[in-house]
């Protein structure tokens, strides 16, 4: 029997399409192993959204690579987003690796691990643990000036409603408590199929048709916000109140430039919005800094942004030139020195704007979904912290068991993680 590694790496979707990629080898009977030193074939599933992504990717490839050297049989396959955007370059410039397949060639899968058999890749595949990733939709049509995503996964488009409550089913069927919901362009769901058909109504039937303990919503662009989307959050006890909705920026200037809907002033609107109809709501974003021609005003005007919206969690990324893309060719970009000098100052100043925010749950009962227990301690996530993102609950333990939901009482907080103690068990 054969036995295949998958690495992934990049964003959740990546780790959405290995799961599957993983069912759908095992259905052709190979072993997947967990050791990358006992398997004969290594998958490298890649990111190549931007310049740090490609370069671990690569990284990523030579080290495994390496394993050749005590494994001379072994094959070295690379796929994914990486792959999708330089499979010749790569293929000239990496001779370690043995093949690269893009997205239209994953069919060939089976033959070259030396298997019969089609590879089914619509097969539903639950996450590891409590938590999993549901995706619902392919590819985005928004076209921001500095995004690759569009040339390299095509316009978007959503998964069927049914296949969407089906995998949502078999999740819970298999364990699964915490549903994330994930896709380039989440709020865009069902908008080119009917009227009837959108996001709220999706998340409105997984909470109605499974028994799932838990509902998040990743990678809302904020034009898509809407009133009925909001009140499905405020009135549902499974979504979690949380909120991953990626400004990018605020100055009017770069927004425009950047090609995104809205700036500074319609935000503040909406976060004031969100948290009227949702007080406890836990909000997440991501900024960019060094758009070209991205001034010292700007960043003022960004500064002052956060300052105002005192949000949870900031992601803050240095704007990278991606082949192909509108801004790659635009005048004035701006040097490395100023992008990392400036990504500094806004980190500095979400930091503490960050600890502020948390600090309010000090004193008070959170529920917890149980990730991991060592001997002593128990690691999880409250409903205000998202998977691999945010920081984590750890209290002592108490027979405790990872998939369990239980309340722990908030005692301190330090660097984006909770300390606390165990009240009581839930599940
Ligand atoms: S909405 Fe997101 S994925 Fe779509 S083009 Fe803009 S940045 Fe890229």
């Amino acid at each position: 029997m054969q036995s295949v590694h998958i690495l992934s790496l990049g964003c959740p979707k990546n780790t959405t399409s290995s799961f599957r990629l993983e069912k759908a080898l095992s259905e052709l009977n190979i072993k997947i192993v967990d050791d990358p030193v006992k398997a004969q074939a290594i998958i490298v599933n890649t990111c190549g959204f931007i310049d740090s992504a490609k370069e671990e990717s690569i990284n990523c490839l030579f080290e495994v690579s390496a394993l050749k050297q005590d494994n001379p049989e072994l094959k070295v396959i690379a796929i994914g987003c990486l792959v999708e955007r330089y499979k010749d370059i790569l293929s000239k410039d990496l001779p370690e690796v043995d093949i690269f397949l893009n997205y239209d060639n994953m069919n060939e899968m089976p033959k070259v691990l030396g298997v019969k058999g089609e590879l089914n890749l619509g097969l539903q595949a639950a996450g590891k643990g409590a938590s999993s990733y549901l995706e619902i939709s392919e590819g985005c049509s928004h076209g921001c000036s500095y995004c690759a995503i569009p040339a390299i996964k095509g316009p978007f488009s959503s998964r069927a409603k049914r296949e969407v409550l089906d995998e949502a089913t078999y999740l819970v069927a298999n364990g699964c408590k915490e549903i994330v919901i994930v896709g380039q362009d989440t709020g865009s769901y069902g908008s080119e199929i009917d009227s009837e058909t959108n996001l709220a109504k999706l998340l409105y039937d997984i909470g109605d048709k499974t028994d799932v303990r838990w509902m998040r919503l990743l990678y809302l662009q904020p034009q898509h916000a809407t009133k009925e989307l909001i009140a499905t959050i405020r009135d549902s006890e499974k979504i979690c109140p949380y909120l991953d909705i990626p400004f990018q920026h605020a100055s009017p200037g770069i927004m425009r430039a950047m090609k995104r809907w809205g700036e500074g002033r319609r935000y503040l609107e909406m976060i004031e919005e969100l948290r009227a109809a949702i007080p406890e709501i836990s909000l997440r974003t991501s900024i960019m800094v060094g758009f070209p021609g991205e001034t010292d005003e700007d960043i003022l005007y960004l500064s002052s942004f956060l300052q105002s919206a005192a949000l949870d969690y900031v992601g803050v990324f240095e704007f990278s030139a991606e082949d192909g893309t509108p801004a790659a060719s635009l005048a004035d970009q701006i040097s490395s020195e100023t992008k990392r000098e400036r990504a500094g100052q806004i980190r500095a100043l979400i930091d503490d704007v960050s600890k502020k925010r948390h600090e309010r749950f000090i004193g008070e009962d959170l529920e917890v979904l149980v990730e991991f227990c060592d001997q002593d301690l128990a690691f999880g996530r409250s409903r205000h912290q998202a998977p691999e993102i945010d920081g984590e609950v750890v209290f002592e333990q108490g027979n405790v068991k990872p998939g369990e939901i239980v309340e722990v009482k908030i005692k301190s907080y330090e660097d984006y993680d909770f300390k606390g103690k165990l009240v009581k068990c839930l599940t």
